[in-house]
């Protein structure tokens, strides 16, 4: 229990923006190691793991994020402040007034989302929202060379949202940013723990991507490096059990258990492998939900593409307040989501994955 959380704590604050994903790759490699049979990077960083030996038998590939939505230094101002580019989808007002870290060549620089001051601001404008191409973030220079002789900053720079995990109030509710898609690439290690000293019927793969938050172009790679039979995405799902949202938008609630997307922008899942799962569920007494959202997109359906098309569906930890500084899920829906996927994953033998792919 505590060793999960410290885990799960860890990859929750480690810096890794979309295309920076070194910390986090730093973190599965050395978690991921000792419960496989071998680990290897595709061409664009994803990093992918292969629990067995075994020849001959279907290939099952999990995937799960590394990078969390951030921002790109674009250029310093005369007067020492940092315009930047987003990396990832970001609502305007959740950027500003926040405070984030610069990955520069000296080192981690500091630095906030500065917000003009009511005082100033006529009462008639107080309600508009602050537009991202006004922004800036101060890091305390004095002019551009200090910014770039002192502190080390230089365009292209990853920024990273800068908010530490905790678990909130004593609950089983954990808060911290980029549990997108932290809680994936945690749930993988987890499963392979798991079953480390199971002899599974199929080749099991546990493959980390990169840059999913810009076009899902880690899984696409990672994909063909991969050639999957079955594809099992991991990921955060939007929880809808706070004030505002609407059942219309979202459906998952936390402590619910883990959500299966039935329906997002990117994919429909294979109908005979969601049955198949939530018939699992069942057996095991494992709570699911189910979510369908008319927008959002997840590696699933890179996997889904591969080859010439292979059974893929979307696994979900649900989360509230997801592309901002602080995010929440229930460690609960963590554990379940690991329960259901390994109980599947034993499951899936030739003959299950020869049913699952083939249309009547
Ligand atoms: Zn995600």
């Amino acid at each position: 229990m505590a060793r999960v959380q410290r885990l799960l704590e860890e990859l929750s604050n480690a810096y890794a923006p979309t295309g920076f994903e070194a910390p986090v790759r730093e973190i599965f490699r050395r978690e991921i190691v000792p419960l496989a049979h071998s680990v290897e990077t595709d061409g664009l960083g994803s990093v992918v793991a292969r629990q067995s030996q075994l020849d001959g038998v279907p290939k099952i590939m999990l995937a799960g994020h590394m990078d969390e939505v951030g921002l790109m230094v674009k250029y310093i101002t005369l007067d020492g402040y940092v315009k930047f580019q987003t990396l990832g989808g970001w609502l305007d007002q959740s950027l500003i007034n926040q405070r984030w870290v610069i990955a520069t060549k000296n080192g981690h620089v500091h630095g906030l989302t500065g917000i003009k001051t009511p005082h100033v601001i006529p009462a008639d404008a107080r309600g508009k929202i602050f537009k991202r191409e006004e922004m800036f973030i101060d890091v305390g220079a004095t002019d551009k060379e200090d910014a770039e002789q002192r502190l080390g900053i230089q365009p292209g720079d990853p920024i990273a949202p800068d908010s530490k995990f905790q678990v909130l109030n004593d609950s089983p509710l954990y808060l911290g940013k980029a549990w997108d898609d932290r809680i994936g690439v945690a749930a993988m290690i987890e499963i392979f723990r798991s079953l480390k000293e199971t002899t599974l019927r199929n080749a099991l793969y546990g493959v980390a991507t990169v840059q999913e938050e810009v076009g899902l172009r880690g899984a696409q790679t990672s994909s063909t490096l991969v050639s999957p039979d079955i594809g099992i995405n991991l990921e955060s799902g939007v929880a809808a059990d706070y004030p505002g949202i609407t059942q219309d938008e979202a459906q998952e609630k936390l402590g619910d258990g883990p959500g299966i997307f039935l329906h997002d922008a990117s994919m429909l899942p294979n109908l005979k492998l969601r049955d198949f799962i939530v018939e699992v569920a069942k057996e095991e007494s494992i709570p699911v939900q189910y979510e369908i959202l008319s927008g959002y997109g997840e590696d699933g359906a890179q996997m889904q593409r591969s080859r010439s098309g292979i059974p893929a569906i979307n696994i979900s930890v649900p989360t509230r307040y997801l592309h901002s500084h602080n995010g929440v899920i229930h460690r609960s829906d963590f554990d379940n989501a690991i329960a259901l996927v390994v109980a599947v994953i034993k499951r899936l033998d030739q003959s299950e994955v020869d049913r699952i792919s083939k249309f009547d």
